[in-house]
This record gives C-alpha cells, sequence and structure tokens, in this order.
C-alpha cells in the first residue's frame, strides 16, 4: 500500500551505512515507544507520529532488506506484558492492522484485492472503535478467559476485570452453540473494549476534583480502567465492548465477517450496528464519508473506519503479513479542524527558564477530547502565524497528537485585535528575561524564579523520572507555598505528620479546611522512600538538566556510572559519549560545577537517594570485559535465553552491548537464523562466537580467543 508514498523520500540518498545507522536509531525509537504506550499507558509521542516513524523504517527495510533486522518492530504488534498480570497465549496471533491514511491509499488497497483474487471481493466496513483490543475465551459457553492484545501472542490475563464489564456475556446463549464447530475446544472472541465519552468526560471531573491525574482521551482511559490490579476498580468505571472477531475462521460453521457479525449478536455480544456489505468501491469510499459525518455524534470515539474482505475461504487465501492481515485495511480519519475563539495568549515558565506562549481557546471538542490550550511554541511562531487576542482561529488535532494552532480566521478579526508582544520580564519572578542568539525561546535566568522551580519539583516527582505516585501538581505546589519545598532534596524530609495535616486550599460542606488525610500521607511518604531505590538514569534525568532528557541520561549513565565519575569527567570527555553533543556536554558540566546543584545531589544522596548504577548481578563480578563491545543477533537456542538476558550477564562483566556492528565491535554472537548483523560482521571481519562460546564467555568472564 502507500508505504512509499511517506517513507521512501530521500531514502535513495542514503549510502548503505546512513541506512543501517537511521534503522538503527528508527527501531530503538520505535522500541522506547511502544513500551511507553503499551506497558506505561503513557505515550510520549502521537500515534500519527509513531505510525511515521514505523513507515520510515518499513521504507528503509523495503529498500535496503539485507539490512532489516529479524527482530524489527515492523515485523511484530506492539505492546508488552506486564509483570504484575500473569500471561495468558492467544489461540491464535491477534494481528494489527495496516492503515491507509487517505482515500487514494484505500483506493490501492482495493485494486490490490481486485487483482489478487481476480475481481472485487465483498468487503464487509466497520467502525474502527477507538479502545482497547480484548480476547475472551469461552468453554462450554461459559467465559472463562479474556486477555489484553499483549504483543500480539500472549497477553495480560484481565479475566477478573473483564467479568465486571456488564455487555460482556458470562454465558453464550445457547440457541449460538449449534454453530461452533468443535463443541469442546475452546473458544475465543476478539473485540474492542471502549470508555463512551460520556463516561471518560465524568471520570476526568472526579479526578480532577480530587486532584488526581486525568487520562488523556477515552482509549487510554479504556487501557487504563481494563488494566486495574484491583477488579473492582474496573467495576466502577463504565466500560463497554464491541466484539467483531474469531480467533480462527475455522471455529464457527460460519463462511465470512458478515455472517460472524450476526452469529455474535445472537450470541449475546454486543456488535457494531454501522456496519456495511459493499460490492463496489464506490460505496466503501461512501461508507467512510458517512462515518466521518457521523464520527462526533457517536456515543463513542472511533478513528476510521476498518474495511475486511468478507469471504473466509478468500480472506484465508490472501494471508498475513508478519505483522497484519492482508485482507483487512484500516481507513484512518484526517486530522480533524475546528475553528475557536482565542480568548488570550499566556506565557508559560518551564523548568529550565524557557518563557512558552500559550493560547488560551475557547473550549472545544476535536478528534476526542476538549482542547482549551495549545502551545504557540515561541515569538517567532506567534508573529508567523499572526495569531491576536480575540481571534477566532483554526486548531488542528488528529487523535493523540497535541493540538495545533493553524492560523486565525483573518476576516473575523476584531478591529481592536493587537499584534502580540512577548514579555520583556519573567511572569512569575518579574526578572528580565533574554533571548540568546540563535535560540527561539525567550529566557528566564534567574535563580530564584519560583515558576522554574514549580516545574523543577513536578519534573522530579514525574513518571519518566522518579516516578512518585500520588505526588501531584496540588500537593506539590502547597508544600511550595507554604515553604515547605524549595528543591527535589526536601521531598525526602516529608513526613506523615505534616502531610496529613496539610491543607488543600478547599473547605468541606460544613466549612472546615480539607486536609490530606493519614492515609495519604502514608502512601506519600512510602512513594518518596521508594524512590530512593530508582535507577541512576532517572536521578540524573529527574535533576532537570538542560537538554538531558530520558534517553541521553541513559547513554550518559551508561558511561559514567555513579555520579562521582560524572563529577570528574571533564567537558571533552563527556563530548565523547555516544549521543552527546557540544551543548550538552556543557550543559552537564555547569550544572555538576554550580554551587545550589552541588548542595542539592549532596543532601539527595545523604537522604539514600541511589547516585550509582546498581549492577544487579555484577556486585562483586570482576569487569573483565571492559572495553570489549558485544553484539547478539539470531535465537540463543541452545542456551535457552533471551538476548537480553546473555546481554545483561556480558554487561555484569563490564561489557557494552550495542545493537548494530561496526568497526568497532569486538565480538557479534550468532545464534539461530542470525540476520544482517551476521553478514556485517563477516564483511567487516568482526569475530563471530557461536552460542557455545558465549557460554564459555558468561560462565568465566574471559575474553574468548579466536
Ligand atoms: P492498530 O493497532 O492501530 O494498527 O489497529 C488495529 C486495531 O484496531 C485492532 O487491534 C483492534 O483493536 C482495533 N479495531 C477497532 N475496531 C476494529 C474493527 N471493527 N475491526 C478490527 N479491528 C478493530
Amino acid at each position: 500500500m502507500g508505504m512509499a508514498r511517506t517513507g521512501s523520500e530521500g531514502i535513495a540518498h542514503l549510502t548503505a551505512k546512513e541506512a543501517s545507522a537511521r534503522m538503527d536509531a528508527l527501531r530503538q525509537e520505535i522500541e522506547r515507544n511502544t513500551y511507553l504506550y503499551y506497558a506505561l499507558d503513557a505515550p510520549e509521542i502521537s500515534d500519527a507520529a509513531y505510525d511515521s516513524l514505523m513507515r520510515d523504517l518499513r521504507a528503509l527495510e523495503e529498500a535496503y532488506p539485507e539490512l532489516a533486522a529479524p527482530d524489527s518492530p515492523t515485523k511484530r504488534v506492539g505492546g508488552t506484558v506486564e509483570k504484575q498480570f500473569s500471561a495468558i497465549e492467544h489461540a491464535s496471533r491477534m494481528y494489527s492492522l495496516d492503515n491507509a491514511m487517505d482515500e487514494a491509499e484505500l483506493m490501492e488497497w482495493m485494486e490490490g484485492m481486485e487483482k489478487l483474487y481476480g475481481h472485487l471481493p465483498e468487503l464487509c466496513c466497520e467502525l474502527k472503535i477507538d479502545g482497547s483490543s480484548i480476547a475472551i475465551t469461552y468453554q462450554d459457553g461459559q467465559l472463562v478467559q479474556a486477555a489484553t492484545r499483549g504483543d500480539g501472542t500472549t497477553g495480560e490475563d484481565v479475566t477478573a476485570n473483564v467479568l465486571r464489564v456488564r455487555d460482556v456475556p458470562r454465558t453464550l446463549h445457547a440457541a449460538a452453540l449449534g454453530s461452533v464447530a468443535d463443541p469442546d475446544a475452546p473458544l475465543e472472541l476478539r473485540g474492542e473494549i471502549y470508555m463512551p465519552r460520556s463516561s471518560f468526560e465524568a471520570l476526568n471531573l472526579e479526578a480532577q476534583a480530587e486532584g488526581k491525574k486525568q487520562f488523556a482521551n477515552p482509549r487510554n482511559a479504556a487501557a487504563g480502567s481494563l488494566r486495574q490490579k484491583d477488579p473492582s476498580i474496573t467495576a466502577s468505571r463504565d466500560l463497554a465492548t464491541f466484539i467483531y472477531s474469531v480467533s480462527s475462521n475455522a471455529a464457527l460453521h460460519v463462511r465470512g465477517q458478515w455472517e460472524l457479525l450476526e452469529w455474535l449478536r445472537s450470541a449475546g455480544f454486543h456488535v457494531n450496528p454501522d456496519v456495511a456489505l459493499c460490492s463496489t468501491k464506490e460505496e466503501v469510499i461512501q461508507f467512510c464519508a458517512a462515518s466521518l459525518e457521523k464520527r462526533e455524534s457517536l456515543p463513542y470515539e472511533i478513528d476510521g473506519v476498518v474495511v475486511k474482505v468478507n469471504e473466509f475461504a478468500l480472506q484465508d487465501a490472501a494471508g498475513f503479513t508478519s505483522r497484519a492481515p492482508k485482507w483487512a485495511i484500516a481507513f484512518k480519519f484526517p486530522p480533524e479542524e475546528k475553528t475557536t475563539i482565542l480568548h488570550d495568549i499566556t506565557v508559560q515558565v518551564g523548568r529550565t527558564g524557557a518563557l512558552t506562549p500559550v493560547a488560551e481557546l475557547e473550549p472545544v471538542r476535536i478528534a476526542g477530547s476538549v482542547v482549551a490550550r495549545a502551545t504557540l511554541h515561541n515569538e517567532d511562531e506567534v508573529h508567523r502565524k499572526d495569531v491576536r487576542v480575540g481571534d477566532t482561529v483554526i486548531v488542528r488535532k488528529a487523535g493523540d497528537v497535541i493540538p495545533e494552532v493553524l492560523g486565525p480566521v483573518v476576516t473575523l478579526r476584531p478591529d481592536d485585535a493587537l499584534p502580540w508582544v512577548a514579555p520583556t520580564t519573567c511572569p512569575s519572578c518579574g526578572s528580565p528575561v533574554i533571548r540568546e542568539e540563535g535560540e527561539a525561546q525567550i529566557r528566564c535566568v534567574s535563580i530564584d524564579c519560583p515558576a522554574q522551580a514549580l516545574e523543577r519539583l513536578l519534573h522530579w516527582v514525574s513518571r519518566g523520572a522518579m516516578d512518585i505516585d500520588g505526588m501531584g501538581e496540588e500537593i506539590v505546589s502547597r508544600l511550595v507555598e507554604m515553604g515547605r519545598l524549595s528543591d527535589v532534596a526536601d521531598f525526602y524530609s516529608l513526613t506523615v505528620e505534616e502531610l496529613e495535616r496539610l491543607q488543600m486550599g478547599r473547605f468541606n460542606k460544613e466549612g472546615d479546611p480539607i486536609t490530606l488525610g493519614h492515609t495519604t500521607a502514608v502512601k506519600l511518604v512510602e512513594a518518596i522512600q521508594g524512590s530512593k531505590e530508582r535507577d541512576f538514569a532517572r536521578v540524573i534525568c529527574g535533576l532537570g538538566i538542560r537538554h538531558i532528557g530520558k534517553s541521553t541520561a541513559e547513554d550518559l549513565v551508561e558511561a559514567y556510572p555513579s555520579m562521582e565519575a560524572m563529577r570528574q569527567a571533564s567537558e571533552e570527555e563527556l563530548q565523547a559519549v555516544y549521543g552527546i553533543g557540544e551543548r550538552v556536554a556543557a550543559s552537564i558540566w555547569a550544572f555538576l560545577r554550580t554551587p545550589d546543584n552541588v548542595d542539592v545531589i549532596e543532601r539527595l544522596e545523604r537522604a539514600g537517594v541511589a547516585m550509582a548504577a546498581v549492577r544487579p548481578e555484577g556486585e562483586g563480578v570482576p569487569r573483565t570485559l571492559e572495553g570489549l563491545t558485544f553484539v547478539l543477533t539470531g535465537t540463543l537456542t541452545g542456551l535457552r535465553l533471551s538476548r537480553e538476558e546473555a546481554a545483561d550477564a556480558l554487561k555484569a562483566y563490564g561489557a557494552k552491548v550495542s545493537s548494530s556492528v561496526s568497526k568497532k565491535t569486538s565480538y557479534v554472537v550468532a545464534g539461530e537464523n542470525p540476520g544482517s548483523k551476521y553478514d556485517k560482521a563477516v564483511e567487516l571481519g568482526v569475530p563471530v562466537l557461536d552460542e557455545d562460546q558465549l557460554r564459555a564467555v558468561m560462565d568465566t568472564g574471559v575474553p574468548p580467543v579466536i
């Protein structure tokens, strides 16, 4: 399908080496975001951006098949299994879907199907429900198990939670059982679990009132509610399902998707009524257009239309790619645009002092969420778009994408609307602001700026950094106002006694001030104390050093695994670390030498916060492999080890394990079915180890002699 259209630009100019490096970088970024999305329900980038990374990688793999990694994320469905739920293997793989981003791509796919079968097959069109996939298994007509999609092969056991979703039948209607091919076999049915919009909004209002974290959209709310450790919480959330598929076409005596939907209805499932069986391309396009039209008025979110070849025999003939059926396509709706009023442009002070203009909008519902604010990035951007307070502006959003102000509708501009003028002083502390040469951002450089201090504190407790559960903005702000928190080390001296009495600035019906209370205070102190054990990379990230995000912090810690080592590194040495450039090195070096920062770090250390990377099995292990770099490829079948486990064992001896082969690689370990890394090793003359040789290295820590 239209992969080449978006992904292939510029590929022709790449050398094989550049392509290989870019593919490695893309793979890493995709893996990281897959984990954030599926395991943590906390996406950092939009779905569209994620899809685009995936398309780029796929296009490169198509252009350079010899460089494609056998374990590439393009060959997998996203998702991992969290440890707290037990794993369930699906009866057959739960696939993802390929996307058509516009009508032309949808047409292209339908033409492909026409060519494949020699005629256009009947196509079953359904709404693409924007929820979370679920697989529900019945044995002898009784619900026995429910699982999330996970990585497609193995999902998480969420049976106890799904049993509390009202529209999921516990027992299949007896009349429907006659169509089950093998009455003794388990029957796995699949669909989407979702949260209606109104329930999502009510849930967020409640969370807001209680000062808790709100969900970004109904999909995250559904996924989060489904994966609760306590099923009574799932029960309290208004979840619903639409079921639309079966794990195997042979499991039921039905001939196609349309009949399957009918059977599902007769068995007692909730099946979406908006479906169409089309015999021409025009009818399909028409269904997509009508669904888009209807989107806003539906009580739940949809993000497109799924078009499936109706007949099972034809589906079976088309088969699957490694991640998706060839006989189905998801037509994705285009980003939504709405107009609304720009009430004000406020200025936000970030933790590094950057001043960001923010559009304060008349709240408007776009692509699944209510948008009331949108970043305008910087001064130049405001002037380039020439948006003015009072303007009617066009706002665009697609799915999870951060909303964007496209520009004003100039004809609707009030006569008195004036161009925006950037502030000359910090809105928080009043200090004069500066704009450095070559920088787009205006900056407050005062060390005593309260807005920066608050942002630094919030960054420390955030999920990507020290992840202190329950320590939200409201509590942190109160503690700052009380003078009890001024830097991140202060968190560690907070006590249950003072927290339980903390007044939240609100009053109950009797007019008494609401305090945090004992239970919450105990939980908070536990969470704070628990954070002392966090990875050193999280500590580095949490300190909020300019230009240092999570992945740079990880690179840094890999090279300098303790605060002591990092402090002793010169600016040049820091620059030599993979992933760290001049600007970043200068920023770290200066940070670690600023007296205020040194003081905070020392107090954190005294409080017991880990200031060195723990090497789980490496403690006391001689670092005999220091300076050597290993690359692992293929499956370590003989050793019955995952590559991660083998990598950890090598790292414990001080080795580096990298994902790509270069001249600097010391050894490539080739398991079964090694990929292109093996060929690359041969090409570059890098020694290749087999599993036995790897075993010897892991057992002895002695570098192999080839
Ligand atoms: P994606 O994971 O974004 O590539 O899209 C595939 C997912 O769409 C599937 O795993 C389903 O969870 C979801 N989906 C929603 N509605 C449907 C539908 N009517 N038919 C098939 N899949 C659907």
